[in-house]
């Protein structure tokens, strides 16, 4: 936990959230300001900022966290199939522009056109 952090105040329920997932390392929620139809984000409980401080100990919950997408995008709105799918993004460092530095990942998707650029 960091004392300040967005992310980790989200995750532990300290600021409201639209959840869609939890389990001991995992948390995910709805994004406040969806770039398309289905916004979601995924992060770790623990406080790490970035893809950049990944290290062979987050193998376990990172693997299971990417094995979870899938099903994530299509109970929450992601078409199904080749004309379906969604876009997974970490943006990491201010080069990478990412803005909340907790590490999380964007699963973004929903019938296309799209109202933002993403
Ligand atoms: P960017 O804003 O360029 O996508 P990030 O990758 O750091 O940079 O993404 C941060 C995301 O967090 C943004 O999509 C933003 O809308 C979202 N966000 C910020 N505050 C909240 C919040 N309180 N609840 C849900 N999502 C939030």
């Amino acid at each position: 936990m960091s004392e300040h952090c967005l992310f980790c105040k989200i995750a532990k329920g300290e600021i409201p959230s639209q959840k869609a997932y939890e389990d001991e390392d995992i948390f995910v929620f709805h994004d406040i300001d969806p770039a398309a139809p289905v916004h979601l984000l995924l992060i770790p409980k623990r406080h790490i900022v970035s893809m950049q401080d990944i290290g062979a100990n987050d193998a376990a919950w990172l693997g299971r966290m990417m094995t979870l997408i899938p099903g994530l995008a299509l109970d929450n709105g992601c078409r199904p199939g080749p004309e379906g799918g969604f876009r997974l993004l970490a943006n990491s460092g201010i080069d990478g522009g990412q803005e909340v530095a907790h590490l999380h990942f964007h699963i973004i998707g929903g019938p296309r056109p799209w109202h933002k650029r993403v």
